[in-house]
């Protein structure tokens, strides 16, 4: 490893990744561990996993938290899918490490992270889906990583569509609609309870039309959603990736292509590319790592 390393943490809603990460993005130790489900629990763990990899020299610690964060103070307003409420992480760490602590909402990480080292390198506006059990997403708009919420996953889709989950209110989001919980209701409705996502995805790569149908189904909400995006951002490419969206591939790329491109106004979408992203599970990890990078870099 490099000398100069940061700890990089991906708070998820199932499991805790923590690792040493080099400014380019290459991983060295990492530790994962299942998230624990009261709040108090969850900050504990995180300092735990931190104090194992500060056996190692590091220079800042980066964390990305499933959460609404104020890019300002670094608050992290109430998780959607997480029994957290309102709290300061970096001022916690802080306190505890000694380093420089930067936190981002971890759809904005995993944005940085393929608009820096992975699939939307060299773009100046690019949007990025991260498709896992809920919708994720990340801006890069003139060149900077949109700080907002940027919270794709709850664009309106279909007025009184399928209710979200947890702390959202809505219906008909776009999370509702095209996530791994879609995927799994959509199997569920085709073959009964125990079918789930997974089998969706290899039934339509084995030819079920159903299958197909139901996948091309999500990929058109994608794209419906994407449209509007790009009618409003005008991005050269889309990156679309988490679990679920890796594993959907080109069944559900294509037909996200052919919604978004007949949703999006004239001259908008002429170069605009849908494309895999380069990171797997450990994009996340790698920009809440470069978040760590930005707070190392702006003390000095
Ligand atoms: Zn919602």
């Amino acid at each position: 490893m490099s000398a100069e390393s940061v700890i990089g943490v991906d708070l998820g809603g199932t499991k805790i990744l923590a690792g040493i990460v080099a400014r380019d993005g290459t991983t060295g130790r990492t530790i994962e561990v299942p998230t624990p489900d009261d709040g108090d629990a969850i900050l504990s763990e995180i300092d735990r996993v931190i104090d194992e990899l500060c056996a190692e020299q590091v220079r800042a610690i980066g964390i990305g938290v499933p959460m609404p964060v104020d890019a300002l103070t670094g608050i992290a307003f109430a998780a959607a899918n997480l029994p957290l409420g309102e709290v300061d992480i970096p001022g916690r760490l802080r306190a505890r490490f000694g380093l420089p602590v930067g936190i981002e909402n971890d759809a904005n990480a995993a944005a940085l992270a393929e608009w820096r080292l992975g699939a939307g390198v060299g773009t100046r506006d690019l949007v990025v889906f991260t498709l896992g059990t809920g919708v994720g997403g990340g801006l890069v708009v003139g060149g900077r990583l949109f700080r907002g919420w940027a919270e794709l996953g709850h664009i309106v889709i279909e007025p009184d569509g399928p209710p979200c989950q947890g702390s959202c209110h809505g219906h008909g989001h776009l999370e509702a609609l095209a996530s791994g919980i879609a995927a799994d209701r959509a199997a569920r409705e085709l073959w009964g309870d125990t079918a789930d996502a997974r089998d969706l995805v290899r039934r339509a790569y084995d030819g079920d039309g159903q299958a197909v149908s139901a996948l091309e189904r999500i990929g058109r909400y994608l794209g419906l959603a994407a449209g509007s995006l790009v009618n409003i951002f005008t991005p050269e490419k889309i990156v679309v990736g988490g679990g679920f969206g890796a594993a959907a591939g080109e069944i559900l790329l294509r037909a996200m292509r052919a919604a978004a491109t007949g949703e999006a106004m004239a001259g908008a979408a002429d170069e605009l590319a849908i494309v895999p992203a380069a990171f797997g599970e450990e994009a996340g990890l790698v920009g809440a790592a470069l978040v760590g990078f930005e707070a190392l870099d702006g003390e000095r």
